[in-house]
C-alpha cells in the first residue's frame, strides 16, 4: 500500500458555508473526518502545515511547503498531497515546481464550493488529488493540479472562473491527462524542466497590466532601489503603448530585470512587431520575453532566478526558456 503525505493549507476545500451564508474557515478541518473512506486502500499521514484562505499566501510560506516536501524524500513517501486555496493554488503549485526536484508525485488540488454546500467538490477533488499521486504514472510529469478530474501541469494551469467549479484550465495545451473511477489516463510527456533549489525568496518584484493609452507613470512608481523586478502583462503578441517606453528604458539602464508576458489568456508572447513600442523593439532595449506562462508566475519564475543568484544574462535564458 503506497503511503501518501497530505499536507492541508487551507482554502475553501477547508471551510464551511456559515447561518449568514458566508463562507469562513473552521477550526477543525472537514476532510479529516473523511480520510476513512480510504481506509486500507492508501496509507495517509496527514499535517495541517497552515490554515489560510489563499490570498494570505506568501513566498516564505511556499518556502517552508518545499521544505516539508524535501523532507519526506527521506521519510518513505510515495507521493504527497497538498490541498490549497484556489485563488493562488497555480502560483504555489508553480513555486514548488521549479524549485523542487521530482522524486516523488506531487499532487495539489482545491475546491469551488466549501464542504456543506450542496455539490462539494471538495472531498471528490481530494480523492482524485491521493489516487493520481498514487499512479505509477505520475512520476516525472512535475507538480500536478487535480480538479474536476483533470490532471493539469503547474506550469500552464490557471483559474479562469470565479465562481463554476470547472475554473482550472490550462488555455493553450489543454491538460495532460483525466482521472476517472480512481484510475489516471495521461495523454501527453511533460519536458523536464531546469529546478533551483533556492533557500531564500527575497526581492521586490511587481507585475503591471498594459492597456490601451498606458504611459510610463506606474513605471516611474517602481523606479528605485527597492525594485528586485518587473512582469508586464502586455498586449496581444507582445506589445505595448509608446508612452511607456521612456520610463522603461529608465527602469532598464538600472539594471532591473524586466520580464514581458502576454496579458491574452492564450499563446505564447513573441517580437514580432517591429514598431515603435511592438515586440521586437521591447527585445531590442532589454526586455526579456517569457514563454507561455501567466503574469505572476513569471514573477514567481523571476524571484526563484534572483535568488538562486543568477546573472542577467543567466536569467534571460531562465525565463525564455
Ligand atoms: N478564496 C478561496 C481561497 O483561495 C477560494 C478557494 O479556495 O476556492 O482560499
Amino acid at each position: 500500500m503506497k503511503t501518501i503525505l497530505v499536507l492541508h493549507t487551507g482554502g475553501t476545500i477547508s471551510m464551511s458555508k456559515e447561518a449568514d451564508g458566508n463562507v469562513a474557515l473552521n477550526t477543525m478541518n472537514p476532510l479529516l473526518d473523511q480520510e476513512k473512506l480510504l481506509e486500507g486502500k492508501v496509507n495517509l499521514i496527514v499535517e495541517e502545515i497552515f490554515n489560510i484562505p489563499s490570498p494570505h499566501m506568501t513566498l516564505e510560506r511556499m518556502l517552508e511547503l518545499k521544505q516539508r516536501i524535501q523532507k519526506a524524500y527521506d521519510e518513505a513517501i510515495d507521493g504527497v498531497v497538498i490541498t490549497h486555496g484556489t485563488d493562488t493554488l497555480e502560483e504555489t503549485a508553480y513555486f514548488l515546481d521549479i524549485t523542487l526536484e521530482h522524486k516523488i508525485p506531487i499532487v495539489l488540488t482545491g475546491a469551488m464550493r466549501s464542504s456543506n454546500e450542496i455539490g462539494t467538490d471538495g472531498l471528490y477533488n481530494f480523492i482524485s488529488a491521493v489516487f493520481t499521486a498514487c499512479s505509477e504514472e505520475s512520476y516525472g510529469k512535475g507538480v500536478l493540479v487535480v480538479m474536476n478530474d483533470e490532471i493539469h501541469t503547474a506550469r500552464y494551469v490557471t483559474k479562469t472562473h470565479t465562481t463554476n467549479v470547472a475554473t482550472f484550465r490550462t488555455p493553450t495545451f489543454g491538460p495532460i491527462g483525466m482521472i476517472a473511477k480512481e484510475k489516471t489516463f495521461f495523454a501527453s510527456e511533460v519536458p523536464p524542466q531546469e529546478v533551483c533549489d533556492i533557500q531564500t525568496v527575497a526581492g521586490n518584484v511587481y507585475v503591471i497590466k498594459a492597456y490601451a493609452g498606458m504611459d510610463g507613470s506606474l513605471f516611474e512608481l517602481v523606479d528605485n532601489d527597492q525594485t528586485a523586478g518587473i512582469v508586464i502583462e502586455a498586449l496581444g503578441a507582445g506589445n505595448l503603448p509608446p508612452e511607456t517606453l521612456p520610463a522603461l528604458k529608465k527602469i532598464l539602464a538600472r539594471n532591473i530585470p524586466v520580464v514581458l508576458v502576454s496579458r491574452c489568456s492564450n499563446g505564447i508572447a513573441e517580437d514580432i512587431y517591429d514598431y515603435e513600442g511592438g515586440g521586437v523593439n521591447l527585445k531590442k532595449m532589454g526586455i526579456i520575453f517569457s514563454r507561455g506562462i501567466n503574469g505572476p508566475k513569471a514573477r514567481i519564475r523571476l524571484i526563484v532566478g534572483l535568488n538562486s543568484g543568477k546573472s542577467m544574462e543567466e536569467l534571460n535564458a531562465f525565463l525564455s526558456e
